[in-house]
């Protein structure tokens, strides 16, 4: 047998291929294995394509207003907003690589009145982030807002796609439609057994969204996540676009986004939501005009964010040898996908320890 390190990964997904890529680089003979008929087909399938370091504070409510945990989720903000940072590097690198478009950079928030929009500044310089207030501009229909600079966005499923056919060329194995799993170790390897085969490595790494718990449970290891439900409304793009913002304008009231794609606008996001049609309400709001250009939307979607209730991603290792997880990404997914990728790939074959990510189970 070969000395190079052989992986089995858990999920097709952006944190799944992200992981998948950072250990190719690193000679590593990966193989990637998911439940459904491609790549991305998850949660992944549709956000809100913001790369948003800025955000990486608790989107949770109750975990925002709670002092007790108030600090500890400070302190989670800022270590899952510096690898924010590496990551958006890592993922324009990547774009490029693949001839993906680039989008503008920045983000804007809008905000109810100036108060909030001071408040919240304060709140993310608090934890490194730069946010400019800006007043009455027509990008942010004339609403108090704050603009995030070092803030992008792309499209993550174009991205997803043309990662996964980009790793296939370059020797990564996929396994499509892999029901049925179960999970066993013996003499120092995982066997993975699928409605698809049998496959065995030495290392298995766990990036199966909001599925993570239950694989892991399936050799003993207790995971929590929240699953927090999210939804999105895609609609042609005008042929007229002039009065579209030049980059992702977030509601901070509604937990929600409005972006505008190379060949789409999509309306996504919501904290606990599982159809588009209260933000479509509510961008009607912010947006009368604007929403009555884009009429009836083309398609609708929802999904479940892998939420960890500590505040920030798990990428770590775990009470078993050589069992790995990269998830929790909740509403950072895309934003910390390369950055977690890797993290994880340097730990798993170079032995970095760093435990800002750990995973106790
Ligand atoms: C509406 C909405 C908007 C969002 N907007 C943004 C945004 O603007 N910016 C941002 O950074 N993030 C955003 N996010 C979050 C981001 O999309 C997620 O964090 C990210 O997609 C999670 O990726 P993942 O790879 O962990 O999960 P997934 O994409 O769900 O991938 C997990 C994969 O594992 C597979 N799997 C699970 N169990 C098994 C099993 N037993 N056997 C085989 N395969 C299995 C699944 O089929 C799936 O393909 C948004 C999320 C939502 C819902």
């Amino acid at each position: 047998m070969s000395d190079r390190h052989d992986i089995l990964i858990i999920g097709a997904g952006l944190i799944g291929l992200c992981t998948a890529d950072a250990l190719a680089m690193r000679g590593a003979l990966v193989r990637v294995i998911d439940a459904r008929p491609g790549p991305c087909e998850g949660t992944s399938f549709s956000n809100s394509g913001m790369i948003h370091p800025s955000q990486a504070m608790s989107w949770d409510p109750d975990k925002i207003k709670s002092s007790e945990l108030a600090r500890a989720f400070k302190n989670a903000a800022k270590v899952t907003a510096r690898l924010g940072e590496r990551s958006k590097t890592l993922i324009i690198e990547k774009m490029d690589a693949l001839g993906l478009p680039k989008h503008a950079s920045g983000c804007l928030q809008l905000f109810s009145d100036i108060d909030a929009a001071q408040e919240a500044q304060n709140e993310y310089n608090d934890i490194g982030i730069t946010a400019d207030i800006i007043m009455n501009e027509t990008d942010t229909f004339n609403r108090p807002a704050c603009r995030f600079p070092d803030d992008t966005s792309g499209d993550a499923r174009a991205f997803g796609c043309a990662l996964a056919a980009d790793l296939a060329a370059r020797g990564v194995s996929f396994v499509y439609q892999a029901t049925d799993l179960n999970i066993r170790r013996s003499q120092d390897r995982f066997f993975v057994r699928t409605s698809q085969g049998v496959f065995d490595a030495k290392h298995l790494v766990i990036a199966a969204g909001v599925q993570s718990p239950d694989c892991l449970a399936l050799l003993d290891v207790r995971l929590q996540l929240n699953i927090v439900s999210g939804a999105a409304a895609d609609f042609e793009l005008p042929k007229q676009a002039d009065d579209l913002p030049d980059c992702p304008v977030m509601d901070a009231a509604s937990r929600s986004a409005l972006t505008v794609f190379s060949d789409r606008v999509r309306i996504s996001g919501g904290w606990g939501l599982d159809d588009p049609a209260p933000l479509l309400a509510r961008w009607g709001d912010i947006a009368p005009g604007l929403m009555l250009h884009l009429g009836q939307p083309r398609s609708k979607w929802s999904g479940l964010r892998p939420v960890s209730p500590v505040g920030r991603p798990y990428i770590s290792g775990t009470s078993i040898p050589n069992l790995w997880v990269n998830t929790g990404h909740g509403h950072m997914g895309w934003t910390l996908c390369a950055g977690s990728g890797e993290l994880l790939a340097q730990m798993i074959t170079e032995g970095r320890e760093d435990t800002r990510f750990a995973f106790s189970g």
